[in-house]
């Protein structure tokens, strides 16, 4: 259990006013266990009554047929959206827990949605944190920082086969991919692996003024 988020802020007050506010964020790389956390979080309220609502991306390979599924093969009912304005506001709607997962699919100007929904609701978010090329999500980052309290969670490296990975990379015909490859493309263990930071090879930015320059301070 993670405690800090029970000690959320009070919520306004008041009656029909939430009782429970602020912001929980999970975060890490592909199949360290994201969904399973959340659903696991979720699965703690689920016997109060209080109101559940559990938003996904419709980019999700995860989500079908309306319900949010680790791969454990625990599931919770989702609704699909692209937007995190489809998550309706209630003047006066009671206590809510506003649960987002892939959240590194939405756009990095919704984010102050997610920091109002936090005032009003137990909002929590689960996302992959980077890349395959190492760099943030920018939603993610964003909410990481305005976040009352964060899990950040690794999985089992696929190269030297030890815990602690905390990167995604994708591979193309068992190759990394290039760092001019799209960064959305939809796969499964087919195209991602996670690997620590001993094995990740990070795709090279060879325009990138910035990584020349430590190179040369390197030398
Ligand atoms: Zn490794």
């Amino acid at each position: 259990m993670h405690t800090a988020m029970f000690k959320a802020v009070p919520g306004p007050g008041g009656v029909g006013q939430p009782v429970y506010t602020g912001l929980h964020v999970i975060a890490g790389c592909m199949y360290s266990g994201k969904s399973e956390e959340l659903i696991r979080i979720l699965s703690l309220w689920k016997h109060t009554g209080i109101d559940i609502e559990v938003y996904t991306h419709g980019s999700s390979v995860q989500t079908g047929d309306g319900f949010l599924k680790s791969r454990a093969g625990t599931r919770f009912p989702a609704q699909l959206i692209s937007s995190l304005r489809e998550i309706k506001w209630r003047r006066n709607g009671g206590q809510r827990i506003i649960a987002i997962d892939e959240a590194q699919f939405f756009d990095e100007a919704e984010a102050p949605i997610i920091a109002a929904l936090a005032d009003r609701a137990l909002v929590i978010v689960a996302g992959l944190d980077t890349d395959f090329r190492g760099e943030p999500f920018q939603l993610m980052a964003a909410v990481l920082a305005m976040a009352d309290s964060v899990t950040k969670l690794s999985a089992v490296c696929a190269r030297c086969k030890t815990p602690g990975a905390t990167f995604t990379q994708r591979l193309i015909n068992g190759k990394p991919a290039p760092y001019e490859s799209p960064r959305f493309m939809p796969g499964d263990a087919d195209l991602y692996e996670p690997r620590c930071r001993r094995c990740y090879e990070r795709p090279p930015r060879v325009d990138d003024k910035n990584v020349r320059l430590f190179e040369l301070e390197e030398v």
